[in-house]
């Protein structure tokens, strides 16, 4: 992408997360087509009833979990999704822990930082993400790949975009989950690894 290559800290490859949520399968299907590997939703019921018959026709095709997640549901996120992008409380970890298969290679996650501390919004709070972090990666030993943000929506994203990579790096976390339709080329220009993009694929959902 050209926003890419004018910028020193973008990553050298950028995955697309086509987010589906609200779009019926015919529609995913032609994304499918166009080449998009992966995709994201937000809810586990709505992700069940679309994509058994989507994995089945493709079955290498990626399927994330961006949005809240209910510990309730951890185990059939599990069983659904390969990616959650909103791991976000230690209730949550420690459920995720305890119904992680031994030995799974498939399943992975990013930590939700609130890096504007928004008290409506999901993530873990900036005063308490190093020490969430740890407890995930050497408590509960969750397959943590990096973080995620959603920054304020009336806030320039960089400076949040750029605390999330500080987060990262002091963790040692490699993979960046920001950037939306909205702010994608900020994001990837601010190193983003994972771009998860809705409207801009598949236009406005309905309300
Ligand atoms: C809906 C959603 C997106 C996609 O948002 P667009 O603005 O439609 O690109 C990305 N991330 C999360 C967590 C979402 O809920």
């Amino acid at each position: 992408m050209a926003c890419a290559a004018a910028s020193p800290l973008a990553a050298p490859r950028v995955h697309l997360i086509g987010v589906s949520k609200g779009v019926a399968v015919d529609a995913i299907e032609t994304a499918i087509f166009a080449g998009v590997s992966a995709f994201g939703e937000n809810r586990v019921q709505e992700a069940a009833a679309k994509w058994s018959a989507i994995r089945g026709r493709h079955p290498h095709v990626g399927l994330h979990m961006v949005g809240a997640l209910q510990t309730s549901k951890a185990r059939h996120a599990l069983q659904l999704f390969d990616c959650l992008h909103s791991l976000d409380r230690p209730r949550l970890a420690e459920a995720l822990a305890n119904e992680l298969p031994p030995l799974s290679t498939r399943f992975s996650c990013f930590i939700q930082v609130n890096t504007g501390d928004e008290p409506q919004k999901s993530g873990i709070a900036l005063r308490q993400a190093d020490a969430f972090i740890d407890e995930c990666l050497k408590v509960w030993k969750l397959p943590v790949i990096g973080l995620m943000c959603v920054p304020p929506a009336n806030q320039p994203p960089a400076p949040h975009f750029a605390l999330l990579r500080q987060i990262a790096r002091t963790h040692g976390l490699n993979n960046l989950s920001m950037g939306m339709s909205g702010d994608y080329a900020e994001a990837i220009r601010m190193g983003a690894t994972h771009v998860r993009i809705g409207t801009a694929l598949f236009g406005t959902r309905p309300v």
